[in-house]
């Protein structure tokens, strides 16, 4: 693994990945704005994402549910009252500090403070005179909880005004339209409910550029099942998991499987996927088996009866949920690690290649003419290629330089217009990680991209 946290960040600001958020004011902590390649590979991500859970997932079906909900929404969810996390500030630096992490770090992941109460894990720090990471010294407050949940107001005078919060996950907007999508889709159960979208936490100690931010995106997905299958669809959403991070060329070295030591109170099993990230072993996704705690609370506290009614027995019950999450945000963190590479060529020259999966490669294809002058045509099949799929256009520099830039931001193809296209139609095809040269008529070149970058 060649990538560092400094070598992404520089990378992506320098390369139109990703840049600071309002960096002309001086910025925002830990917001972050996604350029024009990145967006387009966040949004390649969030396709192929959305490709294999609900377009090819049979019996699912996709939503886009609003970020605000009614506040019941969280109460019910359990979030408003135990959405928290254990904060501590150092006494001597005043910065603050999330506990558990704190002994984490201590203990190099040996000891795992999700077993421990508050006033366990004040004690740990005690005895082991576990430090502050910025000044040293060994000095904390009592561990006071914090809720993680934005909070906002409506209404339009001062006294209507009615507290709303932004949503710290996704997955309510599924719970809350079970009724509606299985009765607009006449779906029988078991079946799933996929969205994409927005989430926000106040966290504590956001950090690690996109790993842990306060607004991200979540594509989640809850499978509804009956009661004695759902250990079954667990594991097969575990598989399922994993099979998408290595259908996108992730090395399953760099991949495992860790099972949650204490489960939430409603949950049956769970685990993540943790990905080996510049800053070591952490979660990328989680799988949940949330039981029928979910539907059932939404039944308590709306009144309505969120039961399914098997159409053949007539039996009535309320469906588990298997939970799959991911944030779009940290798998494109995983991605970028997982991309670089630092390459010497014949000659002793270095070059920095992103070797995306050319699915999630921001341009599928470069087309340089070699010269100024060949711009003419070389325009021409930019703009075919473009109707297929997105491309960029480079004359600026020499044939080398562009190259390198092609890498550095990853696309999969380099496709160069010589003297030769103007006689007999052909051009040149680079590809990116061999750096081999074939020579294709410029007719095919459509044909043969698509079949690439299929996912
Ligand atoms: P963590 O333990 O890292 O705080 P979590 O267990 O609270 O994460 P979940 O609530 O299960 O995370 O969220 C599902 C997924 O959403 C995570 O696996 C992660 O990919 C993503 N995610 C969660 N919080 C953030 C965040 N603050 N920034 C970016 N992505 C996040």
């Amino acid at each position: 693994m060649k990538a560092t946290m400094d070598k992404l960040v520089n990378l992506c600001k320098g390369r139109g990945i990703i840049y600071p958020g309002s960096e002309i004011y001086g910025g925002m902590g830990n917001t972050w704005d996604y350029g024009p390649v990145g967006v387009e590979i966040k949004n390649n991500i969030k396709r192929a994402w959305w490709k294999r859970f609900v377009q090819e997932s049979e019996n699912s079906y996709g939503i886009d549910a609003a970020i605000l909900m009614n506040s019941r929404v969280w109460e019910a969810s359990g979030h408003t009252t135990s959405f928290s996390d254990p904060k501590m500030d150092c006494k001597n630096c005043k910065t603050r500090h999330r506990a558990d992490t704190l002994i984490e770090m201590h203990s190099k992941g040996k000891v795992n403070p999700d077993t421990m109460t508050n006033e366990e894990m004040e004690a740990y720090i005690r005895e082991h005179h576990v430090t502050c990471p910025k000044c040293g010294k060994s000095d904390f407050t009592p561990i006071r909880t914090f809720n993680l949940m934005f909070e906002t107001t409506r209404g339009v005078t001062e006294e209507g005004q009615n507290v709303v919060y932004l949503r710290p996950e996704t997955a309510q907007g599924e719970f809350v339209n079970f009724l509606n999508v299985q009765r607009t889709t006449r779906a029988k159960v078991p079946f799933g409910i996929g969205q994409i979208g927005k989430a926000f936490r106040n966290e504590i100690t956001p950090g690690n550029f996109i790993f842990r931010t306060i607004e991200f995106e979540q594509m989640e997905h809850q499978w509804f099942c009956k009661k004695g299958t759902d250990g079954e669809y667990y594991e097969y959403f575990k598989k399922a998991a994993w099979d998408f991070l290595v259908d996108l060329d992730f090395d399953p070295s760099h991949l495992r499987y860790k099972d949650h030591d204490k489960l939430a109170h409603y949950a049956k099993a769970a685990c993540d996927i943790q990905y080996l990230f510049p800053i070591g072993w952490s979660e990328l996704n989680g799988i949940h088996n949330r039981t029928d705690y979910d539907l059932s609370r939404h039944s308590q506290f709306s009144g309505k009866n969120m039961e399914y009614t098997d159409p053949v027995t007539g039996e009535k019950y309320v469906p588990y949920v298997i939970e799959y999450s991911i944030g779009a945000d940290r798998l494109m963190l995983a991605a970028l690690t997982e991309a670089y590479d630092e390459e010497t060529l014949e000659g002793g020259d270095t070059r920095v290649v992103m070797r995306f999966s050319p699915a999630i490669a921001a341009y599928k294809a470069a087309v340089l003419p070699l010269q100024k002058n060949l711009s003419e045509g070389a325009r021409a099949i930019y703009r075919k290629l473009s109707k297929e799929f997105m491309c960029t256009y480079d004359e600026a520099g020499s044939i080398g330089k562009r190259y390198r830039r092609q890498d550095e931001i990853g696309t999969p193809f380099c496709v160069t217009v010589d003297f030769d296209t103007e006689k007999d139609g052909t051009v040149t095809v680079r590809d990116r990680d061999t750096m081999e040269q074939i020579r294709i008529s410029a007719d095919k070149l459509v044909p043969y991209i698509a079949e690439k970058i299929r996912f």
